[in-house]
């Protein structure tokens, strides 16, 4: 089908009841229908998944997502039932399917029925899978958090690496659409050259959240007043204070918890009931308060989050952009607020001594950033912006005043110094 003969518009209020296209939606989706290999650079919550989900509801055959999370795919599979009446519109295919469930996919695919097919790279690989596969209508190939295939990204995942040759195994015409929210010029770099894509059509929207405010205090022995004090300010907003490990997830929030602040904690080492109880009581405003390690927050959609804490700085400015990127998705007020003392970044460097040496590297080069954003005396935003590759105008940018630097700067000579970034 070309794109002179479907009228998207009309398409996207069929399927997802919206009227209007989000940021560059419409234009991302004229490439793919086009046929063209695209990438999509877009920050979280940009709505990249309607990107590939309505190409892959208009076009015939089935699109394959890969997705690197099995309850990322399960959460899209269900919302995609959700608009569409049909069983088999979307399915997963994975390690956990049984016998009789992995025929019933693989008989909705053969019929035409199934429009989106998540899979998980690992899942990909298996010869069978992809014998059947390569039988079938494929209309593209979506990969979504492209940026697991960089080491240079927050979230390396070495399966993402063989997705080129498997791809091709599938099919050589197959497009394919690379979608992340992780946009440094590294970054992108290896995720085109990995796909062998380097002619895609890259569609880029901007990183900078007007609405948050960044702030960087020093971390002393009395952080864990300092952060009473700011939620207390705060009182009965919603908010995300991340921290390290475990250990000091438990006992901030129960420090708390004893300073009359309604704080609940969440890590990996928590059961899944009670993970998934906790993250429950956050959404639904039980509780103001999370206390959290990282593996709070991927697939979180709460749009009221009014600030997101860290107690210890996070190993790079991708995951930082990341975790503050949880406050004010509705627009409104959110800030971010960073505790930073010299001597956690050497905590965190001994943490990678264990590791191989090229992953200490990057590690340590990714680090070296965020010493620089913690100590920078010129505007953090345009510090985090440059840092995606893209400028950023003090006097034209918007948001351009909500930071402490730019609020209260400090003296001329030190910050023009530091000004080449
Ligand atoms: P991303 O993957 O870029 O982080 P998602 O695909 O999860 O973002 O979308 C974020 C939110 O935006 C979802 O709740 C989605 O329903 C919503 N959304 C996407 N496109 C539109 C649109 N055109 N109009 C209104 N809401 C949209
Ligand atoms: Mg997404």
């Amino acid at each position: 089908m070309s794109l002179t003969e479907i009228d998207l518009h009309k398409e996207l209020k069929k399927y997802f009841g919206f009227s209007q296209f989000k940021g560059l939606q419409e234009d991302v989706i004229a490439s793919i229908v086009n046929r063209n290999d695209t990438f999509v650079i877009m920050p979280t919550g940009g709505g990249k998944s309607l990107c590939y989900q309505l190409p892959a509801l208009i076009e015939e055959g089935t699109a394959i997502v890969v997705s690197p999370l099995i309850a990322l795919m399960k959460n899209q599979v269900d919302a995609i039932r959700g608009i569409s009446s049909e069983y088999g519109v979307a399915h997963v295919l994975n390690s956990s399917l049984n016998k009789t469930e992995v025929k019933q996919v693989k008989e909705d695919i053969v019929n035409g029925v199934t429009k989106l097919l998540y899979v998980a790279p690992e899942s990909l690989t298996k010869e069978d899978y992809v014998d059947f596969l390569k039988q079938q209508k494929i209309s593209f190939l979506a990969i979504d958090e492209a940026h697991c295939i960089s080491e240079w990204g927050h979230d390396f995942r070495p399966e993402y690496r063989n997705l080129k040759s498997i791809i091709q195994r599938i099919g050589d015409n197959i497009p394919i659409i690379a979608l992340t929210a992780t946009a440094t010029p590294k970054v992108q770099e290896d995720i085109l050259k990995n796909l062998g894509v380097q002619k895609a059509k890259t569609f880029k929207a901007s990183f900078n959240r007007p609405n948050l405010y960044y702030e960087v205090r020093p971390k002393t022995k009395n952080v864990d007043a300092d952060i009473i004090r700011f939620v207390k300010q705060n009182n009965g907003k919603s908010g995300i204070i991340y921290c390290l490990s475990r250990k000091k997830v438990e006992e901030l929030a129960q420090t708390l918890q004893v300073n009359g602040i309604n704080a609940i904690p969440y890590h990996a080492g928590l059961d899944a009931k009670t993970r998934s109880k906790h993250q429950d009581m956050f959404l639904m405003e039980d509780v103001d308060v999370v206390v959290a390690t990282i593996a709070f927050g991927m697939g979180i959609d709460k749009p009221d989050v009014r600030f997101v804490i860290h107690h210890d700085i996070p190993k790079s400015i991708e995951s930082y952009y990341q975790e503050t990127g949880r406050a004010g998705r509705d627009g409104g007020e959110g800030h971010c607020l960073a505790f930073y003392a010299y001597k956690d970044i050497e905590k965190l460097e001994k943490f990678m001594s264990g590791k191989p040496v090229a992953e200490q590297e990057v590690g340590h080069a990714l680090l070296q950033e965020v010493v620089a954003y913690a100590e920078t005396s010129i505007s953090r935003r345009k510090f985090i912006l440059h840092y995606f590759g893209e400028e950023f105008s003090l006097e034209t940018g918007d948001g351009a005043s909500m930071d402490d630097n730019v609020r209260n700067p400090k003296k001329q000579h030190e910050a023009k110094e530091e000004l080449e970034l």
